[in-house]
């Protein structure tokens, strides 16, 4: 049994389409770029907390990542912004407030966006695409500022949305292109920790965003065989393809090993860094055939496996 499931993962991951190159954009670019970032935290005592409710780092002229306050919503999201010469992908839109307060989104990712378009001497900026990484509500709550189709183009959260969104064929065994102009970013189907899931590569930075499937922390499976081919078809992806880092939408881990931060906290002094590498995914990857079709909790030293209950069942 285990033969076939993992032939056919392989199988599966062969279909996908490679990563396109766009021309002077892929190929030229610098791999590992540093991160050179200290992300907001929380705080002990959030009513003295002066955080911004959103912190913006860019990671280079054409690439912005986002986090929103632990002091706001203890789930502190990651959110990506993406700009192409004709469109611009915001990748999740952020969690709820604690205080009700709608999060800046909409006039942060605008600023940066004209600003981006002044720099360039660009009569307009580029048209603004919202997606998800997934439907769950932590990484939606900012789509109705985006109400506007003069402003925006937001992404329906159903799959079939999804779907015809992207121009997906053959869910989820084969990956789509989506351009942003001069930068033709690889949208694969990654369901299993939701079903709806999606990761994002991009051939400019060669970063992989994988939301809710992979960062460092606590990895909640509600649907074990899904993931388990997800995570075979991203580990096929990634030998096939550079992988400069892992980009996940929360951190959960300390930066001890082994060590998560209690659920819920609203404060992470010593968290772990956002980026992974590919040897994080392999690593998963094996962990979770090793497992076959018995799931189960597995603490290891930059993320932990958490199969939801009944989750092998489905
Ligand atoms: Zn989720
Ligand atoms: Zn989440």
């Amino acid at each position: 049994m285990k033969v076939t499931l993992t032939t056919l993962c392989a199988c599966l991951a062969l279909a996908l389409v490679p990563a396109p190159a766009a021309p002077g954009v892929g190929a030229s670019a610098a791999v590992q770029r540093p991160f050179d970032v200290k992300w907001i935290h929380g705080s002990a005592d959030c009513g003295t907390n002066t955080d911004p409710p959103l912190q913006v780092y860019r990671f280079d002229d054409d690439t912005y990542i986002l986090r929103q306050s632990k002091c706001l919503d203890y789930e502190a999201p990651f959110m990506y912004l993406l700009i192409g010469r004709n469109k611009a992908l915001l990748l999740d839109s952020g969690a709820k407030t604690r205080d009700g307060k709608a999060l800046p989104m909409r006039e942060t990712v605008e600023r940066i966006l004209a600003e981006h378009s002044a720099a360039r001497r660009r009569a307009r900026p580029p048209q603004l695409i919202v997606a998800h990484s997934h439907a769950h509500g932590d990484h939606v709550q900012g789509d109705r500022q985006f109400d506007d189709p003069a402003r925006a183009t937001v992404v329906g959260t159903s799959l079939e949305e999804v779907k015809s969104f992207f121009r997906f064929v053959n869910w989820p065994t084969r990956a789509a292109t989506f351009d942003l102009g001069g930068r033709a970013l690889t949208v694969i189907p990654i369901p299993g920790h939701e079903d709806t899931h999606i990761a994002v590569y991009d051939p400019k930075t060669k970063i992989l965003l994988t939301g809710d499937t992979l960062y460092p922390g606590i990895l909640v499976v509600n649907h074990w065989r899904h993931y388990r081919q997800s995570i075979n078809r991203l580990a096929n992806f990634a030998a096939r393809n550079q992988v400069s880092y892992i980009l996940g939408a929360h951190v959960e881990m300390t930066s001890r090993p082994r060590v998560e931060y209690p659920y819920r906290t609203v404060y992470q002094p010593d968290e772990h860094v956002l980026q992974l590498g590919t040897s994080h995914l392999l690593e998963l990857r094996d962990a979770i055939e090793a497992m076959g079709n018995n799931p189960r909790h597995e603490v290891h030293a930059d993320f932990i496996i958490a199969p939801a209950p009944g989750s092998a069942q489905q």
